[in-house]
């Protein structure tokens, strides 16, 4: 049987090659999004087209009734949770901290931390020993921002990610003897419409002559990431993050 994975923002971006990747590697794939039910649906049909298994998960990460029902239907539709990746996030417009809402702040961390949050709490209490289950592993998707903290531009969003690296260490530790390993990748600038979402559709090209490799990275890339530290290889590997991102 194959192992099955969710990917939370499966529609596009990271999140996409990630669902199309692992599937080439053999997992069965739940393809989680919000609102872009064409992007997701095209993602599960290229996947199913190449011969692997793959349904799509709606959900805001951010709702944690959604979250319980999308767990509760990939139990359903695809079995026993092996993986989880943790990608579903959110930038916003460009913006100083003296100029942020709480309303903005709310939104940030409500899906970008708690949604992560919730997401692991649900894979945990499906894959740990402790509670019957046969282990598992989740990657959560940081950012380079999280040691660079994006003044001027999003330090909310910089400060989501570094939130996110010290879910990842704890985590890890707390469930470490109970079958699960937990890791974070860190990408650079990728080249992904998460910039568009911010107001600067060009960031990760205007940006790229900063990066020591002088170049965006991809998404696949990134995908090759995740997808290894999912894998057996990656078997004593737990807490730590993983930067992709071309030396910056
Ligand atoms: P993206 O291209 O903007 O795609 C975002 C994905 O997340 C979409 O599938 C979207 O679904 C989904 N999503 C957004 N809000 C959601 C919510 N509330 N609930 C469920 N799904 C939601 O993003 P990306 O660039 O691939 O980024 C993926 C992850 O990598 C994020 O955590 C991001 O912070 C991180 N990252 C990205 C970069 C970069 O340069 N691109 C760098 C560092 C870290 P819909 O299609 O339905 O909208």
């Amino acid at each position: 049987m194959d192992k099955v994975l969710l990917v939370t923002g499966g529609s596009r971006g990271i999140g996409a090659a990630t669902a199309l990747l692992a599937a080439k590697r053999g997992y069965a794939v739940a393809v989680n999004y919000t609102s872009n039910s064409l992007a997701a649906d095209e993602v599960v049909r290229a996947i199913r087209a190449d011969g692997g298994t793959a349904i799509t998960v709606q959900a805001d990460v951010g709702d944690e009734a959604q979250v319980l029902a999308m767990f509760d239907k990939v139990d359903a539709k695809l079995g026993r949770l092996a993986a989880l990746v943790n990608n579903a996030g959110i930038v916003d417009m460009q913006a100083r901290v003296d100029e942020m809402s709480v309303e903005r702040l709310e939104r940030m961390m409500r899906i970008n931390v708690i949604g992560s949050f919730v997401c692991a709490r649900e894979a945990v209490r499906r894959m740990s020993t402790k509670h019957g289950g046969e282990g598992g592993v989740i990657v959560n998707l940081s950012s380079a921002a999280a040691r660079l903290g994006s003044p001027g531009q999003y330090v909310d969003y910089a400060a989501s990610k570094g939130a996110i690296e010290s879910f990842t260490i704890g985590l890890a530790k707390e469930v470490a003897d109970e079958g699960i390993r937990v890791n974070a990748v860190r990408p650079g600038l990728i080249d992904t419409e998460i910039h568009a979402s911010g107001g600067m559709p060009d960031r990760a090209f205007q940006l790229a002559p900063t990066v020591p490799m002088k170049r965006t990275g991809s998404a696949q890339e990134v995908a090759q990431g995740i997808v290894w530290l999912l894998s057996d290889e990656a078997s004593y590997v737990t807490g730590t993050s993983l930067d992709v991102t071309g030396g910056r």
